[in-house]
């Protein structure tokens, strides 16, 4: 880590002074809490103005430090920073009183556009400030413990994966989960360290033999095991019907090598020792996934029918699928921060573009532009899809979701007595798929009753309980 500069030294002592007589709720000094989101930050080999924006984060809407003696202090960009952060925890205010840290209204919507698309620098900030939260989410009750713990896994996670933040999505995602479901994630979290130790002599023996294979090739490598994360267990299991045997990656060796060409040459030689298993090679290397992230994948059975799954990449891949869009400010420091600054992204990953969407976006909303946002290829919160009411009230739904979902979401009186729906001012029907930025407006009638086969045009498990509640109610 590089020394700190006095730029940070003095950002460390106005943020202490600022924060003097405050505490959290662990009983600490309040400033704990910045220093190590600030520390977070320098792990993560982020620029200086983020690091100085990262202890700053919470003076101006927690102390008497204003914008503007911030921006005397520390200039334009840091100032820009603290401003965007702050705006950030405006744009939730006004929220739904549901467990969601999603906008509730599309004014809010569009704001949280803004403050990230002005800089995603703010979204990285706020990305070091939640972990900190996690790391010491023990000091609060348990109803506040579960409520962060839930944003996290639903709203945070899925962005550090957005931006291909490896490390940072296993963490959080694994802290929180530990909150949300903490029977479940003993279980699984022995069931990883059960079947760890039951593999380790077998796996020892493979890594041994392509240690052999591949200096007999002369490539140069780096082996190692990867442990597989409880949330990304419990997911996979979800999709595979908690069936154990069909999760192929329980074991997963990561080999690290110099170049492309290596990574396809161990291919080779590890595809020349073991049987590949139909299906399951990936080459994310000529196509990487919409984050960015880049490597081989392989699983394969070994002469002692172990199912082994091989990850091969290079030093660079590797840096970035742990670190994502971080690292990339770390490799090119002066220059993607210059660049950054000056509105230019082109050095930003071709696969992270949806950054640049996101920043002409901002900049069109800031100008007063209108902006169509079915258009809006973004997919900032992952499987989730974001859809209004005619009065501009969000409704979070999964995708796939379709209006009878919306309905029951809106109230089960509502869902019990539709007719019909207009899409973006459209009759339509309740077959259709809602998409993304659709304004929806259902119809009633006090004369309807809940159909059986509406089970059929229902996708979420919400919508699903309030039906069958209804028709088992009506039957009986
Ligand atoms: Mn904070």
């Amino acid at each position: 880590m590089t020394k700190q500069s006095e730029r940070v030294k003095k950002a460390v002592e106005v943020a202490k002074k600022a924060h003097e007589g405050q505490f959290r709720k662990t009983g600490e000094p309040y400033i704990v809490h910045p220093l190590a989101v600030m520390k977070i930050l320098e792990e993560w080999g982020m620029d200086e103005d983020t690091v100085i924006a990262g202890v700053l984060h919470d003076t101006v809407e927690d102390t008497d430090l204003t914008l503007n003696d911030i921006k005397k202090e520390f200039g334009e960009s840091v100032a820009f920073l603290v401003d965007g952060v702050t705006k950030l925890s405006t744009a939730r205010n006004g929220m739904r009183e549901i467990d969601t840290y999603l906008p509730a209204t599309k004014d809010n919507f569009l704001r949280l556009l803004i403050a990230l698309g002005d800089d995603i620098r703010v979204l990285i900030i706020k990305l070091a400030d939640r972990l900190h939260n996690l790391r010491t989410l023990s000091a609060l009750p348990p109803d506040k413990q579960r409520k962060i713990a839930k944003e996290s896994l639903e709203v945070f996670a899925p962005l550090a994966d957005r931006l291909n933040m490896g490390r940072l999505r296993v963490e959080m995602a694994d802290l929180a989960f530990k909150y949300v479901d903490p029977k479940r994630y003993d279980y699984l979290k022995d069931l990883i360290e059960t079947h760890n130790k039951s593999a380790a002599k077998s796996l020892k023996k493979i890594e041994q033999e392509v240690s052999t294979a591949l200096k007999k090739e002369k490539i140069k490598f780096e082996i190692s095991g990867r442990v597989k994360s409880v949330y990304s267990l419990h997911k996979k299991l979800a999709k595979h019907n908690q069936n154990i045997n069909e999760i192929y990656d329980l074991t997963a060796l990561r080999v690290i090598v110099e170049d492309v060409t290596d990574c396809y040459l161990t291919l080779g030689v590890i595809h020349s020792l073991y049987t590949p298993m139909g299906g399951r090679i990936k080459d994310y290397i000529a196509m990487p996934k919409q984050n960015g992230y880049q490597s081989l994948h392989t699983t394969v059975i070994t002469k002692d029918k172990h199912v082994v799954e091989f990850q091969i990449r290079t030093r660079e891949m590797h840096e970035y699928a742990e670190r994502g869009l971080a690292a990339s400010f770390y490799y090119n420091e002066q220059k993607l921060t210059e660049n950054y600054k000056k509105g230019k992204i082109e050095h930003l990953p071709t696969n992270l573009l949806w950054i640049t969407e996101l920043q002409m976006t901002a900049a069109k909303l800031r100008e007063g532009k209108k902006v169509d946002l079915r258009k809006l290829k973004l997919n900032l919160f992952a499987d989730k899809i974001f859809v209004y009411t005619p009065k501009g009230d969000i409704i979070d739904l999964p995708k796939g979701a379709l209006p009878l979902d919306f309905a029951y979401r809106l109230h089960s009186e509502i869902g019990d007595h539709v007719i019909g729906v207009k899409i973006n001012g459209k009759m339509s029907n309740l077959n259709k798929k809602l998409e993304q930025g659709d304004i929806v407006e259902i119809l009633t009638s006090k004369n309807q009753t809940p159909k059986q086969s509406w089970l059929e045009k229902i996708k979420t498990s919400h919508a699903r309980q309030k039906l069958l509640h209804r028709l088992n109610n009506k039957n009986s």
